[in-house]
């Protein structure tokens, strides 16, 4: 596991190649994303690092329903009784209550790859999990020191970015974008609308941070919101 201090009290949580983040400033402690499958270990290992018990870990929050993002949330829900927080596209899927979408049904790639990505359990099922509350866009989360909620819909139809207004503002992308090599839109094969996934990166760069966490990549700090207009810029060309 790799526990990586992005601020004093706000932690990445790397496994293999996804990240989710841990908020621990505040007394109740927020987790964005729940990384890959049957790892909830990796989770209750980085909060006794930084010292605190499974309990304090009030709130979930899900950027989308991919299995490397909501990964052990139905064990961390079960081991901490933390509440989540997840977009109505998003909840059913979470669930149970709907099957889980195949992400691009026209990918002729994802066709010929799905034997062996199907195993790599980023499409992998789902342990059902609730989500308390179905979050809306421009919502201000009582969380996390007030995340606000950004609906960026195209990799998945529910899934929401999230922005920390503190340190001169932390924006959690998801998948939203990846930071592999630089900016990116998010991987073709596993994305519903890339259209609508462009249009959402340009939401994106129209929001105030200094500070990006990606689900995939390394975090980006410092003006990062000017990377991000230039990253708009070079995909309307
Ligand atoms: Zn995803
Ligand atoms: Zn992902």
């Amino acid at each position: 596991m790799a526990l990586e201090e992005i601020f004093p009290f706000i932690y990445g949580v790397r496994i293999l190649y996804v990240n989710a983040f841990l908020l621990a400033e505040d007394e109740a402690i927020t987790l964005v994303d729940s990384g890959l499958a049957n790892r909830e270990g990796t989770f209750l290992r980085a909060l006794s690092e930084i010292k605190h018990s499974p309990g304090e870990l009030k709130h979930i929050v899900l950027t989308h329903h991919h299995t490397d993002h909501a990964g052990n949330l139905a064990a961390l829900v079960e081991a901490s009784g933390a509440d989540v927080w997840a977009h109505p596209l998003e909840a059913p899927i979470v669930r149970g209550t709907v099957p889980l979408p195949r992400s691009n049904p026209k990918s002729i790639m994802l066709k010929m790859l799905w034997p062996l990505v199907g195993r790599l359990s980023i499409y992998g099922r789902l342990a059902p999990a609730p989500v308390d509350h179905e979050v809306a866009d421009g919502e201000e989360l009582p969380i996390g020191g007030g995340l606000k909620v950004v609906h960026t819909p195209g990799h998945t139809s529910g899934h929401i970015a999230v922005l920390m207004p503190r340190h001169g503002g932390v924006l959690f992308v998801g998948d939203a974008a990846t930071n592999i090599l630089g900016l990116r839109p998010p991987l073709g094969m596993s994305t519903l609308d890339m259209a609508q996934a462009k249009d959402s990166i340009r939401k994106l760069g129209e929001l105030e941070f200094e500070t990006a966490c990606f689900g995939h990549g390394g975090v980006l700090k410092g003006k990062a919101n000017a990377a991000f207009r230039r990253f708009v810029e070079k995909l309307a060309r």
